[in-house]
């Protein structure tokens, strides 16, 4: 099991010329070990492989030596990530499909530097010790898990993280003997079926001030100008951040629910609701819904555990104890039921989830 971390660098001036620097170098040899490829397969009809090419690596640095300050194995993943176009260029053309031919790197594009094999003396406490760059300051925010395989360098929006990826041996089978249901909401992220209540989506709104107000920004701002583009990248920070938040959160609660329960129940998010226009605030929790239901579904799968999908028709309109319907309005926060059942209208939901995952109907005792 890989598990990929990211962090943010706070590198020196000196590091970031060096960093882009060693991009551009990067992207140059890519579009060159390209262009001898495009060669070989237009004009010979044959193709290089990945071996043939690496091989040609020291040469290379003979011919200019600049690429000897650029760590040998960066280089060879350059050569590498060219073969994976490659692959998936052939493997398209064998499906029958008609695949554009790998395409040159424009300026600016390559932004990624990748170290293979990651030790764990690049880790000296607050500082990241990359080889042939130096020692930058990383933000390391929460702890990680497993033996780092890769880092990665990786310029995103005028920033610098490392991507680590780490190997990590999946925990053995403990059965809880419990099971949840879940409902995702507006009002709350998520509630469970033992009432237990994750965070309002309040937590949401501040970043949603942010993109809006860097949205007014890059309207009013003259196409093309230099204070755009600022506001642009801006802009994007501020998605970044809100994606950053609810990924956590994600992350959080996916793993809390997973080593507690057996099975954990949810709703099958309805996806024609979700093509339409919609605002801002749905989007996003939308796409927290989503994530929090991938992140438990492949939790729950190395765990040995289980994650069923329930159909959401009538989950909040049902008693989870007689089964009656009782209808409400969204603004309606309680169940409140002829047979005595008052509770929360989510965690009501919640129980109705957990019943129609585990194929429980309970039992209409008054009518
Ligand atoms: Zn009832």
């Amino acid at each position: 099991m890989i598990r990929t971390y990211k962090f943010k660098l706070v590198p020196t001036i000196d590091h970031i010329q060096t960093i882009e620097w060693s991009l551009n170098m990067c992207g140059w040899l890519y579009n060159s070990m390209l262009e001898q490829r495009r060669f070989a397969y237009k004009r010979r009809g044959f193709s290089l492989s990945y071996h043939q090419q690496a091989t040609e690596l020291p040469s290379l640095k003979k011919e200019l030596p600049a690429f000897k300050q650029i760590y040998s194995q960066v280089l060879q993943q350059v050569v590498k990530r060219l073969d994976w176009a490659f692959q998936h260029f052939f493997r398209r053309v064998k499906r029958g499909e008609k695949p554009g031919f790998p395409r040159f790197q424009g300026k600016n594009r390559f932004d990624s530097l990748i170290y293979p094999q990651a030790k764990p003396s690049m880790f000296q406490g607050k500082f990241l010790r990359v080889p042939k760059i130096g020692d930058i300051r990383i933000k390391i925010h929460r702890q990680m898990e497993g033996i780092p395989k890769t880092v990665t360098i990786k310029r995103k929006n005028g920033r610098y993280y490392a991507m680590v990826a780490c190997k990590i041996e999946p925990p053995p089978k403990k059965p809880s003997g419990k099971q949840v249901g879940v409902d995702l909401g507006v009002k709350h992220f998520a509630v469970t079926s033992d009432n237990e209540f994750f965070p309002a989506m309040r937590f949401l709104e501040k970043g949603l001030r942010d993109i809006k107000r860097w949205q007014r920004m890059v309207s009013r701002r003259k196409e093309g100008s230099h204070r755009r583009r600022k506001a642009v990248e801006w802009l994007a920070r501020a998605h970044e951040r809100v994606a950053n938040r609810r990924k956590d959160l994600a992350h959080k609660i996916s793993r809390s629910l997973v080593d507690r329960y057996d099975l954990i129940a949810f709703e099958k998010l309805n996806i024609k609701g979700m093509v339409k226009n919609r605002p801002l605030v749905k989007k996003i929790a939308d796409a927290a819904w989503r994530q929090l239901i991938d992140f438990t579904t492949y939790k729950a799968e190395w765990a040995g555990k289980e994650v069923k999908l329930v159909d959401p028709h009538n989950t909040s309109q049902d008693c989870s104890q007689c089964g009656r319907i009782v209808k409400k309005d969204l603004c309606d926060r309680v169940h409140s039921c002829r047979c005595g059942y008052r509770e929360d209208r989510d965690l009501n939901a919640a129980r109705n989830i957990l019943h129609r995952a585990i194929g429980f109907v309970p039992e209409n005792k008054v009518n």
